[in-house]
């Protein structure tokens, strides 16, 4: 993906993917042009907070999803949003009075 459309600065909003829906299929990794994503095993600890359909999902799919460790890089093109076959992964904004929010912080 070109990463001449993304027009906002990074900073301002950053995808949030859905533990229930996400299987770890990549498109994410494949289309964004700011290396934001990686797929990797979700932890065991953080299994317990899915859905029953999650953990059947999660179990299907080896325990595979998509992480953002690189999120603060994200400018918003909406490209993940688009690629996610499974609609896992949502934009939110970041910053309120000028603070992060510390609940997105850790994905
Ligand atoms: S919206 Fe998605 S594809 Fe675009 S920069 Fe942010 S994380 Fe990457």
């Amino acid at each position: 993906m070109d990463a001449r459309e993304c027009r906002q600065p990074p900073g301002l909003l950053r995808p949030v993917i859905d533990r229930n829906r996400c299987e770890g299929k990549g498109d994410c990794v494949a289309v964004c042009p700011h290396d934001v994503f990686l797929v990797g095993t979700l932890p065991a600890n953080r299994r317990q907070e899915l859905s029953l359909f999650g953990k059947l999902r999660g179990y299907a799919h080896g325990w595979q999803q998509a992480f953002t460790p690189n999120a603060d890089a994200c400018r918003a093109c909406g490209h993940c949003v688009k690629a996610c076959p499974e609609r896992a992964i949502t934009l939110v904004r970041t910053r309120h009075n000028g603070r992060h929010d510390a609940s997105l912080a850790a994905d």
